[in-house]
């Protein structure tokens, strides 16, 4: 494939993935003498931690999202294009796309994760995730949606399905949403729907350990557990999610709720092409790779972020799948690119935990810097101005602090819109041909 600024002296490294850890890379290639080509299904750079924030109307798409093009539109040796990357075929160097071929000098995987359902296809259908500004606006429609549906409702227990709101996941993507779900309980729903009140709503959060928040300090787990009590959710543990069918959820202990809305924040599994051994793939489909981020015996290919497992001693599991993770292996391997190119001696990848955080509700929040633990106003402030300055483009900041400050002072900012109807896909059998 041609592009504007091909430079056939140069390398061409091709990055699959324009995250946390594909934009890190291209960034840092800046000015180097290589080729940069990222590859992107989406036009967009998605900024995952505030999905939620779209998902219950506290923040606009746009607000979270960033075009990939306008990002790097001052970088001379960059080119994007939309595909979706099919296969790798690494003894051609090509990766077969959507658009075409292209062919790479070096591949970088950075392709991230996908909604793991556990292979539960009921669950898989009929709750929703939450990885893509998309399925946060599905969310935000349906939620409303099914307010709206509970006002046609006069048979009590039919109605009360569509207000029992089940969110799957007790780890900071399922308590910062269900908090926030709360929230529209606690002091929108009286407000916009007068028939309703706040007690007609049920929050659930079903965690199937016996706390949330599991990688988080024993501080943070029972601070944010009594944080969202407070706020009105009942917070159900030790409970493993065994079906759901769309009207009624049903758990290990054989209890069930009845509730036209589950949440699934359960877990991720890494997502990418074809072309990589199942040798290599390990727990949560993640691709192995060594300490320098190179694929375990792919020539010239690396993998970071989300889709990539480097397991060493200390770190059996590998690096937990946040974003800090991804942006340091992607600055991390784009100066191993160069040191390779200039002959230099490549490093090793050292991870610096910079802390971990989450946010319930209005002014409450949890914060582990390493050994340093707070909760409470002041966390929430801290995680505030720390997600506030990591969204990318100043206007994104500006609108999302702006947004904050009138929810704040009003109780009632908010993108409350149906834009799209949602309507779940036709199911399609898994026995079709
Ligand atoms: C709801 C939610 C909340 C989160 N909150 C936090 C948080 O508070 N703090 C934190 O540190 N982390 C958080 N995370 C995790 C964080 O977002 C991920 O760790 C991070 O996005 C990983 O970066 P990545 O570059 O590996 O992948 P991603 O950022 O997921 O990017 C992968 C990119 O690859 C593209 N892609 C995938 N497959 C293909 C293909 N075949 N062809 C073309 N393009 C492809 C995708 O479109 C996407 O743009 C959260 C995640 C979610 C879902």
């Amino acid at each position: 494939m041609n592009t504007k600024y091909s430079n056939p002296k140069f390398p061409r490294v091709v990055i699959i993935g324009g995250g946390f850890g594909g934009i890190e890379v291209a960034k840092a290639l800046k000015n180097k003498e290589v080729e940069v080509m990222l590859l992107d299904r989406n036009n967009h750079h998605t900024f995952q931690p505030l999905l939620y924030q779209v998902a219950t109307g506290t923040l606009d798409a746009p607000s979270i999202a960033f075009p990939l093009r306008k990002m790097f539109r001052k970088q001379e040796n960059f080119t994007f294009r939309i595909a979706d990357v099919r296969g790798i075929d690494a003894l051609n160097k090509t990766l077969d796309t959507d658009i075409g071929s292209i062919s790479y000098d070096y591949l970088i995987v950075a392709t991230g994760a996908t909604t793991n359902f556990f292979g539960n296809s009921d669950i898989a259908y009929y709750a929703m995730p939450m990885k893509s500004v998309k399925e946060a606006v599905n969310i935000r429609s349906f939620l409303l949606q099914n307010i709206e549906e509970s006002l046609l409702k006069t048979d009590l227990e039919e109605r009360a399905a569509y207000l029992n709101f089940v969110v799957v996941g007790g780890g900071p993507t399922g308590v910062e949403l269900s908090g926030s779900i709360a929230e529209i309980r606690n002091h929108i729903l009286a407000k916009d729907y007068p028939e309703l009140k706040k007690e007609d709503m049920n929050v659930y959060l079903v965690e199937g350990l016996p706390k949330i928040l599991a990688n988080l300090s024993p501080q943070a787990s029972e601070k944010a557990e009594l944080y969202l009590k407070e706020l009105g959710v009942k917070v159900l543990l030790n409970v493993q999610v065994t079906g759901y069918d769309g009207d009624i959820i049903t758990f290990a202990d054989g209890s069930r709720i009845k509730t036209k809305t589950v949440l699934w924040s359960a877990g991720v599994m890494g997502q990418f092409p074809d072309g990589i051994s199942p040798d290599i793939v390990v727990r949560g489909n993640r691709i192995r790779i060594d300490e320098e981020c190179r694929v375990i015996g792919m020539k010239d290919v690396f993998a970071i972020g989300d889709v990539a497992a480097m397991i060493t001693d200390e770190l059996p599991r590998g690096h937990p799948g946040v974003a800090p993770v991804a942006q340091q292996q992607g600055r991390f391997l784009a100066k191993n690119i160069v040191r390779m190119l200039n002959g230099q001696p490549t490093e090793k990848f050292k991870y610096f935990d910079k802390g971990s955080m989450a946010t319930i509700g209005r002014n409450k929040a949890v914060v582990d810097i390493g050994k340093i633990r707070f909760q409470g106003f002041f966390a929430w402030w801290v995680w505030m101005f720390v997600h506030l300055m990591s969204l990318v483009g100043f206007r994104n900041r500006v609108v999302t602090f702006i947004n904050w400050a009138i929810n704040y002072l009003t109780f009632n900012a908010g993108i409350r819109l149906i834009i799209h109807k949602y309507r779940r896909p036709e199911r399609v059998s898994e026995h079709a041909e």
